[in-house]
């Protein structure tokens, strides 16, 4: 069976939740061979192992902390050399988005970014995107060389397939330019306990109508309920009410969650950009007639004000 390499994304031997998805979707290609690099990658091995990863090749050297992203694109290169790979996987986060660039480039193939699915196909895995603001889907595959493809947060579900890897350290040797944009400084940014934005499996976000900084104390609250994270329009960001980290659309990040509640917000297409592809919306607005209406799954006409703490309440009560 052919092999298919998935990045993964750790934080010190901490898998984060979109790699074990995306070993989820290499199972539909081929088996799974896990890279893990960096401090703790051999760490990452009982976990990957757990939901379907035969094979984690690992390498830690301090270049993949002290520079950008170029030691991880030749580490990747060096496995694709190893294993000569159906195809590569690797998360769609800004950074994954970069290294997949970076290696396509280097390894002369044609690279598919933010898959929402995949499956496999008589010539080679065919991918789903959602585009031109979510309007389309389209489905495509690479015809030229090793496919490599980056795949959104909340694509696939986890899925246990316990599997017992072998792990391999991986040869690598780093190319001139490895070396040529180093980190100066990192400042972890304060932890809200929140979920990250673009990994959510539910995000609460709040616009112009929740008019006021102070006023979003709401709308965490009802993330908080659910577990969620929280995000925000442009005009909520650029009004100054909410961090631009924050901000959903076109500009802003994009999501894919199980659920998005969007109150206060009248979707804009800029902002639809970056939510559309959410599994289930609800929209919360005074307005019966605003824009995000044509969108939602369940949407309520009435204030944010009255609507979203009765809501939050509701959650209280039903959890207990
Ligand atoms: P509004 O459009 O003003 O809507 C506010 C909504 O709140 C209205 O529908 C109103 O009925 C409702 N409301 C008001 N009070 C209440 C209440 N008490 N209870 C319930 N509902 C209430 N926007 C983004 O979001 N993300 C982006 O990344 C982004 N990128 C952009 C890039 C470009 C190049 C451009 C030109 C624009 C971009 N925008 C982006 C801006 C976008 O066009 C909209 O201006 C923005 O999304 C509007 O934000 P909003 O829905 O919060 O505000």
């Amino acid at each position: 069976m052919a092999e298919v390499l998935v990045y993964v994304d750790h934080v010190d031997g901490a898998v984060r939740k979109p790699t074990l998805e995306l070993l989820t979707l290499a199972r539909r290609i081929g088996e799974p061979v896990a890279v893990a690099l960096g401090a703790g990658a051999a760490d990452t091995a009982a976990v990957l192992g757990e939901h379907g990863a035969v094979k984690v090749l690992t390498h830690d050297a301090s270049e993949y902390t002290d520079y950008l992203v170029v030691p991880k694109v030749d580490a990747l290169q060096a496995a694709v050399a190893a294993v000569s790979p159906a195809a590569v996987l690797v998360p769609s986060s800004a950074e994954g988005k970069e290294i997949a660039a970076r290696l396509a480039l280097r390894i002369g193939s044609g690279i598919i970014t933010d898959a929402v699915d995949l499956e496999s196909g008589d010539e080679g895995p065919v991918a789903t995107q959602s585009v031109f603001a979510a309007s389309f889907s389209t489905k495509s595959r690479v015809s030229k060389g090793t496919p490599v493809i980056t795949v959104k947060p909340n694509s696939a579900a986890v899925e246990a397939a316990p599997a017992t890897p072998a792990v391999e350290a991986l040869e690598v040797s780093f190319s001139a330019q490895a070396t040529g944009t180093k980190v100066t400084a990192r400042t972890p940014r304060e932890s809200t306990g929140r979920p990250e934005l673009t990994e959510a499996a539910i995000v609460v976000s709040g616009g112009r109508g929740v008019n006021g900084a102070e006023n979003f104390a709401i709308i965490e609250a009802l993330a908080d309920s659910l577990g969620a994270a929280v995000g925000a329009s442009r005009a909520a960001v650029d009004a100054g009410w909410y961090p631009h980290t924050n901000q959903v659309g076109q500009t802003g990040k994009s999501v894919s969650p199980q659920l998005y509640i969007a109150n206060g917000i009248s979707g804009a297409i800029q902002h639809r950009a970056g939510m559309q592809t959410s599994k289930t919306i609800v929209a919360v607005n005074k307005d019966a007639e605003a824009p995000i209406f044509d969108l939602v799954d369940y949407g309520v006409v009435g204030d944010l004000f009255d609507v979203v703490p009765a809501l939050t309440e509701e959650i209280k009560t039903r959890k207990g």
